[in-house]
């Protein structure tokens, strides 16, 4: 069982305050990027440094090469091939992290890598990786890999690192509180408060897909009922325009899809919601579930913005409006207007550029 930090914060940010704390931070980075010599200098320092982002998912790894400005200079990607086991996989990143060192004529100072599942973060070792062959039970793969490169290698939770990306190079630089919410084949999360990204007593702070939304809701792969993540995630939703479809209420799906049920994703369903109203009001409803945990996490943590990224996210406004509205629905003790509700602008970057973050600056926004 998780055990959640939750902190008490500030509520009621006045729109004043807010603007004032934008506007010193935007003439900081003005200041920053003028023509002093010194700053120059740390800015060239800063840029000679090279670091590997790696995302390590179920099918696939994404590798990036990027000084700590996320600047990216190199990227590849590779199967995952987790049955092969641990340790052939982590060979494999190794080879491609050093193939990719040789390409760009340059030796990387770390490298920082986002993992699907638990982790020990202090000892770089992985504990359950859920959707990995074998799960990954206590594998040093931090100590492994740095073995094999030849340098530093810290390990995190993929949301966990995704967040962390949206917090150095994404929207997350405009603030100080924020939440990020991808809602994937699952849904995992990350909450950053005062610039830091907080990771809870095991690492779990953040599972924001596990919070229960309907008590008698479906099993969870976690063991609960209704979590958001059986009612909204992609899986979720593709479960339901599985059933419309084989139900001869979504032709256009059916179209879409040539009536093959392994084919239907969420973003196809938002491509035939125009045409196939009950594929619509699938839409609506994963977005109302997914307002709904909005909402609880905007009442506990008052952020003043919540990212929501991962392929769901991707239907866009139909989803996005539906969203806001059930936050404005829900929540009466803030004003909603005082929280931004915004896609990721990082995309599917998010993982590899926080790796980068995390390999640079480490958990802090450096
Ligand atoms: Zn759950």
């Amino acid at each position: 069982m998780y055990s959640f930090n939750v902190r008490i914060v500030q509520s009621g940010i006045l729109f004043g305050d807010l603007f004032k704390r934008l506007k010193d931070r935007e003439n900081a980075r003005t200041r920053v990027l003028g023509p002093s010599t010194s700053d120059q200098r740390n800015r060239q320092n800063t840029m000679s440094e090279l670091y590997a982002g790696v995302d390590l998912g179920g099918t696939s790894i994404k590798c990036a090469l990027a000084g700590a400005d996320g600047e990216i200079v190199c990227q590849r990607s590779i199967p995952t091939e987790s049955h092969a086991g641990p340790n052939s996989v982590l060979m494999r990143i190794a080879e491609l992290v050093n193939e990719m060192q040789a390409e760009v004529g340059q030796s990387i100072s770390a490298v920082g890598m986002g993992v699907p599942g638990l982790v020990d973060v202090e000892r770089g070792v992985t504990r359950f990786l859920p959707n990995l062959t074998t799960h990954w039970e206590n594998v040093p793969a931090g100590d492994i890999l740095s073995a094999a490169i030849g340098c530093p290698v810290k390990l995190l939770n993929d949301v966990r690192t995704a967040t962390l990306g949206e917090l150095a190079f994404g929207r997350g630089r405009e603030v100080d509180t924020m939440v990020f919410i991808a809602i994937g084949t699952g849904i995992g999360g990350g909450v950053v408060i005062d610039g830091k990204l907080r990771l809870g007593a095991l690492g779990a702070a953040g599972e924001l897909g596990h919070q229960t939304i309907d008590p008698n809701g479906p099993l969870c792969g976690c063991g609960n009922h209704g979590c958001l993540e059986t009612l909204a995630s992609g899986t979720a939703l593709a479960a339901e325009g599985i059933r419309l479809m084989l139900m001869g209420l979504a032709p256009t799906l059916h179209d879409l899809v040539d009536g093959d049920p392994a084919r239907v994703t969420a973003e196809l369903m938002s491509q035939a919601a125009l045409s196939d109203p009950p594929v619509l009001d699938a839409i609506y409803g994963a977005a109302d579930d997914i307002g709904t945990g909005v909402a609880n996490v905007m009442v506990t943590l008052h952020p003043e913005l919540v990212i929501l990224g991962g392929g769901v996210a991707n239907i866009g406004d139909v989803l996005f409006d539906r969203v806001r509205a059930q936050v404005i629905r829900r929540v009466r003790m803030i004003s909603p207007d005082t929280v931004r509700i915004e896609p990721s602008d990082l995309g599917s970057r998010a993982g590899v550029l926080g790796a980068i973050a995390l390999a640079s600056r480490g958990l802090g926004t450096g």
